[in-house]
Protein backbone atom coordinates (compact mmCIF):
# COMPACT_ATOMS: atom_id res chain seq x y z
CA UNK A 1 0.00 0.00 0.00
CA UNK A 2 1.37 3.61 -1.07
CA UNK A 3 1.20 6.01 1.31
CA UNK A 4 3.34 8.60 0.17
CA UNK A 5 3.91 7.80 -3.64
CA UNK A 6 6.73 9.82 -5.33
CA UNK A 7 8.13 11.78 -2.25
CA UNK A 8 10.99 14.11 -2.80
CA UNK A 9 14.24 12.33 -1.19
CA UNK A 10 17.00 14.27 -0.04
CA UNK A 11 20.48 12.08 0.34
CA UNK A 12 22.84 13.92 2.76
CA UNK A 13 26.26 13.13 2.97
CA UNK A 14 28.73 14.83 5.42
CA UNK A 15 32.53 15.14 3.65
CA UNK A 16 35.58 15.93 5.81
CA UNK A 17 38.41 16.18 3.25
CA UNK A 18 37.15 13.84 0.46
CA UNK A 19 38.48 15.64 -2.83
CA UNK A 20 39.41 12.37 -4.25
CA UNK A 21 36.01 10.94 -3.87
CA UNK A 22 33.24 13.14 -4.31
CA UNK A 23 33.12 13.25 -8.03
CA UNK A 24 32.54 9.25 -8.27
CA UNK A 25 30.17 9.52 -5.19
CA UNK A 26 28.25 12.66 -6.77
CA UNK A 27 28.11 10.37 -10.44
CA UNK A 28 26.89 7.79 -8.92
CA UNK A 29 24.06 9.29 -6.70
CA UNK A 30 23.14 11.07 -9.79
CA UNK A 31 22.56 8.17 -11.71
CA UNK A 32 20.56 6.38 -8.60
CA UNK A 33 18.09 9.51 -8.32
CA UNK A 34 17.99 9.85 -12.12
CA UNK A 35 16.94 6.28 -12.70
CA UNK A 36 14.51 6.62 -9.68
CA UNK A 37 13.02 9.32 -11.13
CA UNK A 38 12.63 7.99 -14.32
CA UNK A 39 10.43 5.22 -12.84
CA UNK A 40 8.68 7.22 -11.08
CA UNK A 41 9.41 6.13 -7.65
CA UNK A 42 10.60 9.53 -6.23
CA UNK A 43 9.47 12.87 -7.04
CA UNK A 44 11.90 15.09 -9.93
CA UNK A 45 12.39 17.19 -6.90
CA UNK A 46 14.74 14.92 -5.25
CA UNK A 47 18.31 16.15 -4.65
CA UNK A 48 21.90 14.91 -3.28
CA UNK A 49 22.92 17.55 -0.66
CA UNK A 50 27.06 17.27 0.27
CA UNK A 51 27.81 18.84 3.45
CA UNK A 52 31.84 19.88 4.04
CA UNK A 53 32.52 19.15 7.01
CA UNK A 54 35.44 22.02 7.35
CA UNK A 55 37.82 20.20 5.30
CA UNK A 56 41.41 21.00 4.52
CA UNK A 57 41.10 20.36 0.93
CA UNK A 58 39.51 21.24 -2.78
CA UNK A 59 35.92 19.27 -1.48
CA UNK A 60 34.15 22.52 -0.90
CA UNK A 61 35.38 23.69 -4.49
CA UNK A 62 34.11 20.60 -5.69
CA UNK A 63 30.77 20.20 -4.10
CA UNK A 64 30.24 24.06 -5.27
CA UNK A 65 30.69 23.40 -9.07
CA UNK A 66 28.72 20.19 -8.90
CA UNK A 67 26.10 22.17 -7.13
CA UNK A 68 26.25 25.05 -9.68
CA UNK A 69 25.91 22.97 -12.56
CA UNK A 70 24.16 20.42 -11.86
CA UNK A 71 20.63 21.34 -10.54
CA UNK A 72 20.48 17.56 -7.89
CA UNK A 73 22.81 18.71 -6.47
CA UNK A 74 23.10 21.40 -3.11
CA UNK A 75 25.91 21.79 -1.34
CA UNK A 76 26.17 23.01 2.45
CA UNK A 77 29.44 24.40 3.89
CA UNK A 78 30.13 24.38 7.86
CA UNK A 79 32.45 27.21 9.50
CA UNK A 80 34.81 24.24 10.89
CA UNK A 81 35.29 20.67 11.71
CA UNK A 82 32.57 19.92 13.34
CA UNK A 83 33.06 15.58 13.45
CA UNK A 84 31.05 13.13 11.27
CA UNK A 85 27.80 13.35 14.00
CA UNK A 86 27.45 16.72 13.96
CA UNK A 87 28.31 17.76 10.36
CA UNK A 88 26.01 15.20 9.43
CA UNK A 89 23.16 16.53 12.06
CA UNK A 90 23.48 19.82 10.20
CA UNK A 91 22.71 18.22 6.87
CA UNK A 92 19.63 16.69 7.97
CA UNK A 93 18.09 19.50 10.05
CA UNK A 94 19.04 21.94 6.96
CA UNK A 95 17.52 20.01 3.79
CA UNK A 96 14.81 18.79 5.80
CA UNK A 97 12.41 21.61 5.28
CA UNK A 98 13.15 20.70 1.58
CA UNK A 99 12.00 17.07 1.31
CA UNK A 100 9.95 14.20 2.98
CA UNK A 101 12.43 12.00 3.48
CA UNK A 102 16.50 12.21 4.02
CA UNK A 103 18.82 9.27 3.29
CA UNK A 104 22.07 9.67 5.20
CA UNK A 105 25.04 8.12 3.37
CA UNK A 106 28.78 8.63 3.87
CA UNK A 107 30.55 9.95 1.08
CA UNK A 108 32.98 6.94 0.47
CA UNK A 109 30.09 4.85 -0.70
CA UNK A 110 30.83 1.90 1.43
CA UNK A 111 27.38 1.47 1.82
CA UNK A 112 25.56 -0.17 -1.00
CA UNK A 113 23.78 1.89 -2.58
CA UNK A 114 21.23 -0.12 -4.70
CA UNK A 115 19.43 -0.33 -1.71
CA UNK A 116 18.28 2.53 -1.39
CA UNK A 117 15.04 1.73 -3.76
CA UNK A 118 14.51 -0.88 -1.54
CA UNK A 119 14.79 2.01 1.36
CA UNK A 120 12.67 4.61 -0.25
CA UNK A 121 10.02 1.71 -1.24
CA UNK A 122 10.04 1.32 2.53
CA UNK A 123 9.15 5.18 3.75
CA UNK A 124 6.13 5.38 0.57
CA UNK A 125 4.38 2.33 2.44
CA UNK A 126 4.77 3.71 5.55
CA UNK A 127 7.47 3.25 7.52
CA UNK A 128 9.21 6.39 9.36
CA UNK A 129 13.11 4.96 9.45
CA UNK A 130 14.61 1.83 7.54
CA UNK A 131 18.18 1.33 8.50
CA UNK A 132 21.13 0.07 6.74
CA UNK A 133 22.28 -3.11 8.16
CA UNK A 134 25.60 -4.82 6.83
CA UNK A 135 25.23 -8.43 5.97
CA UNK A 136 29.32 -8.71 6.45
CA UNK A 137 32.39 -6.64 6.26
CA UNK A 138 34.94 -8.79 4.68
CA UNK A 139 36.45 -6.12 2.90
CA UNK A 140 37.22 -4.08 5.78
CA UNK A 141 40.21 -4.61 7.24
CA UNK A 142 40.83 -7.19 10.23
CA UNK A 143 41.27 -4.28 12.59
CA UNK A 144 38.55 -2.07 12.01
CA UNK A 145 36.44 -5.74 11.30
CA UNK A 146 37.49 -6.45 15.13
CA UNK A 147 37.53 -2.78 16.50
CA UNK A 148 33.95 -2.86 15.13
CA UNK A 149 32.84 -5.63 16.77
CA UNK A 150 33.97 -4.86 20.22
CA UNK A 151 32.37 -1.76 19.69
CA UNK A 152 29.02 -3.33 19.20
CA UNK A 153 29.92 -5.75 22.27
CA UNK A 154 30.78 -2.86 24.36
CA UNK A 155 27.18 -0.92 23.31
CA UNK A 156 25.79 -4.64 24.27
CA UNK A 157 27.09 -4.95 27.75
CA UNK A 158 26.84 -0.85 28.53
CA UNK A 159 23.20 -1.37 27.91
CA UNK A 160 23.02 1.32 25.17
CA UNK A 161 20.63 0.73 22.82
CA UNK A 162 21.42 0.59 18.99
CA UNK A 163 21.14 -1.27 16.23
CA UNK A 164 23.70 -4.43 15.83
CA UNK A 165 26.09 -3.64 12.40
CA UNK A 166 24.11 -0.21 11.35
CA UNK A 167 26.54 2.59 11.02
CA UNK A 168 24.96 6.25 9.70
CA UNK A 169 23.38 4.60 6.53
CA UNK A 170 19.72 5.39 6.94
CA UNK A 171 16.40 6.40 5.69
CA UNK A 172 14.39 8.81 8.02
CA UNK A 173 10.63 10.89 7.34
CA UNK A 174 10.83 14.59 7.89
CA UNK A 175 8.90 14.08 11.43
CA UNK A 176 11.74 12.27 12.66
CA UNK A 177 14.25 14.32 11.89
CA UNK A 178 11.93 17.21 13.07
CA UNK A 179 11.76 15.51 16.53
CA UNK A 180 15.58 14.64 16.26
CA UNK A 181 15.71 19.02 16.08
CA UNK A 182 14.41 18.64 19.42
CA UNK A 183 17.03 16.58 20.87
CA UNK A 184 19.36 19.33 22.44
CA UNK A 185 22.53 17.23 23.22
CA UNK A 186 25.96 18.04 22.10
CA UNK A 187 27.59 14.80 22.69
CA UNK A 188 25.63 13.62 19.55
CA UNK A 189 25.12 9.84 19.26
CA UNK A 190 22.95 9.65 16.05
CA UNK A 191 22.48 5.31 16.51
CA UNK A 192 21.32 5.66 19.75
CA UNK A 193 18.81 9.10 19.43
CA UNK A 194 17.13 7.95 16.19
CA UNK A 195 15.83 4.26 17.40
CA UNK A 196 14.83 5.97 20.65
CA UNK A 197 12.58 8.12 18.65
CA UNK A 198 10.54 5.10 18.34
CA UNK A 199 7.81 5.45 15.07
CA UNK A 200 7.55 2.26 12.64
CA UNK A 201 10.96 1.27 11.62
CA UNK A 202 12.57 -1.77 9.40
CA UNK A 203 15.91 -2.78 8.00
CA UNK A 204 17.48 -3.33 4.69
CA UNK A 205 20.41 -5.55 4.67
CA UNK A 206 23.55 -4.50 2.17
CA UNK A 207 27.42 -5.62 2.11
CA UNK A 208 30.22 -3.00 3.06
CA UNK A 209 31.93 -2.77 0.33
CA UNK A 210 35.41 -1.24 0.24
CA UNK A 211 36.40 2.51 0.44
CA UNK A 212 36.81 4.06 -3.53
CA UNK A 213 39.82 6.29 -2.63
CA UNK A 214 41.47 8.44 0.31
CA UNK A 215 42.01 7.61 3.97
CA UNK A 216 39.56 6.37 6.90
CA UNK A 217 38.41 9.64 8.54
CA UNK A 218 37.96 7.37 11.50
CA UNK A 219 41.72 6.81 13.16
CA UNK A 220 41.82 4.74 16.68
CA UNK A 221 41.93 7.84 18.71
CA UNK A 222 38.54 8.90 17.03
CA UNK A 223 36.74 5.53 17.47
CA UNK A 224 37.49 5.44 20.82
CA UNK A 225 36.33 8.62 21.71
CA UNK A 226 32.97 8.18 19.56
CA UNK A 227 32.96 4.73 21.21
CA UNK A 228 33.32 6.15 24.36
CA UNK A 229 30.56 8.71 23.69
CA UNK A 230 27.81 6.48 22.94
CA UNK A 231 28.26 4.85 26.48
CA UNK A 232 28.55 7.63 28.71
CA UNK A 233 26.16 9.50 26.50
CA UNK A 234 23.17 6.86 26.92
CA UNK A 235 24.25 4.74 29.31
CA UNK A 236 24.96 5.16 33.49
CA UNK A 237 25.74 1.41 33.32
CA UNK A 238 29.72 2.21 34.05
CA UNK A 239 28.93 4.50 37.06
CA UNK A 240 26.65 1.12 38.04
CA UNK A 241 30.07 -1.02 37.77
CA UNK A 242 32.05 1.32 40.08
CA UNK A 243 29.42 1.22 42.46
CA UNK A 244 29.29 -2.73 41.95
CA UNK A 245 33.04 -2.81 42.84
CA UNK A 246 33.12 -0.50 45.52
CA UNK A 247 30.89 -3.14 47.10
CA UNK A 248 32.71 -5.63 46.40
CA UNK A 249 35.96 -4.41 47.62
CA UNK A 250 34.30 -2.90 50.86
CA UNK A 251 33.23 -6.95 51.61
CA UNK A 252 36.54 -8.13 50.40
CA UNK A 253 37.88 -6.14 53.10
CA UNK A 254 35.78 -6.73 55.67
CA UNK A 255 36.82 -10.86 55.34
CA UNK A 256 40.11 -9.48 55.10
CA UNK A 257 40.31 -7.66 58.58
CA UNK A 258 38.33 -10.13 60.18
CA UNK A 259 40.89 -12.33 59.24
CA UNK A 260 43.80 -10.29 60.48
CA UNK A 261 42.18 -9.40 63.40
CA UNK A 262 41.53 -13.10 64.09
CA UNK A 263 46.01 -13.88 63.48
CA UNK A 264 46.28 -10.99 65.58
CA UNK A 265 44.58 -12.58 68.39
CA UNK A 266 46.10 -16.50 67.72
CA UNK A 267 49.71 -14.19 68.46
CA UNK A 268 50.63 -14.53 64.73
CA UNK A 269 52.02 -11.34 64.13
CA UNK A 270 51.55 -10.31 60.23
CA UNK A 271 54.98 -9.53 59.18
CA UNK A 272 53.06 -6.67 57.68
CA UNK A 273 54.21 -5.05 54.44
CA UNK A 274 52.60 -6.61 51.84
CA UNK A 275 49.06 -6.43 53.64
CA UNK A 276 49.26 -3.27 54.58
CA UNK A 277 50.95 -1.45 51.05
CA UNK A 278 49.07 -3.52 48.72
CA UNK A 279 45.81 -2.98 49.75
CA UNK A 280 46.29 0.81 50.00
CA UNK A 281 47.62 0.66 46.00
CA UNK A 282 44.66 -1.58 45.22
CA UNK A 283 42.23 0.77 46.77
CA UNK A 284 43.94 4.23 45.52
CA UNK A 285 43.65 3.16 42.15
CA UNK A 286 40.29 1.97 42.37
CA UNK A 287 39.26 5.52 43.40
CA UNK A 288 41.59 6.68 41.04
CA UNK A 289 39.49 5.02 38.37
CA UNK A 290 35.73 5.75 40.10
CA UNK A 291 36.62 9.62 39.94
CA UNK A 292 37.47 9.46 36.73
CA UNK A 293 34.39 8.26 35.22
CA UNK A 294 32.50 10.10 37.61
CA UNK A 295 34.26 12.79 35.94
CA UNK A 296 33.64 11.89 32.46
CA UNK A 297 30.23 12.44 33.27
CA UNK A 298 30.72 15.69 34.85
CA UNK A 299 32.52 16.48 31.35
CA UNK A 300 29.73 15.83 29.27
CA UNK A 301 27.43 17.68 32.27
CA UNK A 302 29.61 20.78 31.69
CA UNK A 303 29.51 20.80 27.84
CA UNK A 304 25.79 19.94 27.94
CA UNK A 305 25.02 23.18 30.27
CA UNK A 306 26.89 25.60 28.07
CA UNK A 307 24.74 24.68 25.06
CA UNK A 308 27.01 25.74 22.49
CA UNK A 309 26.01 25.42 18.10
CA UNK A 310 26.85 22.67 17.79
CA UNK A 311 27.71 23.58 14.22
CA UNK A 312 27.61 26.99 12.21
CA UNK A 313 26.64 27.20 8.64
CA UNK A 314 29.28 29.49 6.30
CA UNK A 315 27.52 29.21 3.22
CA UNK A 316 25.23 26.93 1.09
CA UNK A 317 24.64 26.59 -2.37
CA UNK A 318 21.58 25.09 -4.35
N1 LIG B 1 33.53 12.78 8.21
C1 LIG B 1 33.13 14.07 8.53
N2 LIG B 1 33.80 14.75 9.51
C2 LIG B 1 34.87 14.21 10.20
C3 LIG B 1 35.23 12.87 9.87
C4 LIG B 1 34.56 12.19 8.87
O1 LIG B 1 32.18 14.60 7.95
O2 LIG B 1 35.42 14.88 11.06
C5 LIG B 1 32.81 12.05 7.15
C6 LIG B 1 33.68 11.43 6.07
O3 LIG B 1 33.96 12.35 5.05
C7 LIG B 1 32.81 10.27 5.57
C8 LIG B 1 32.06 9.86 6.83
O4 LIG B 1 32.16 10.95 7.75
O5 LIG B 1 31.85 10.70 4.62
C9 LIG B 1 32.62 8.60 7.45
O6 LIG B 1 34.00 8.71 7.63
P1 LIG B 1 35.02 7.55 7.20
O7 LIG B 1 34.62 6.93 5.92
O8 LIG B 1 36.39 8.14 7.28
O9 LIG B 1 34.79 6.54 8.40
P2 LIG B 1 34.86 4.93 8.36
O10 LIG B 1 34.01 4.50 7.21
O11 LIG B 1 36.29 4.61 8.17
O12 LIG B 1 34.32 4.54 9.68
MG1 LIG C 1 34.07 5.05 5.37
Amino acid sequence: MTIHPQPIIGIVSPCYNEEEILYETSKQLQILLSQLIEKNIISDKSFIAFVDDGSHDKTWTIINELATKNNLVKGLKLAGNVGHQNALLGGLLTFNDDADALISIDADLQDDISVIEEMIVKYTEGTDVVYGVRKQRTTDTFFKRNTALLFYRMMKIMKVNILYNHADFRLCSSRVIKALSQFNEVNLFLRGIIPSIGFKNDVVYYDRLERMAGESKYPLKKMLTFAWNGITSFSTFPLKIVTRIGVIIFICCLFMSVYALYSLSMGNTVPGWVSTVLPMYFLGGIQLLCIGIAGEYIGKIYAEVKQRPRYIIDKRVD
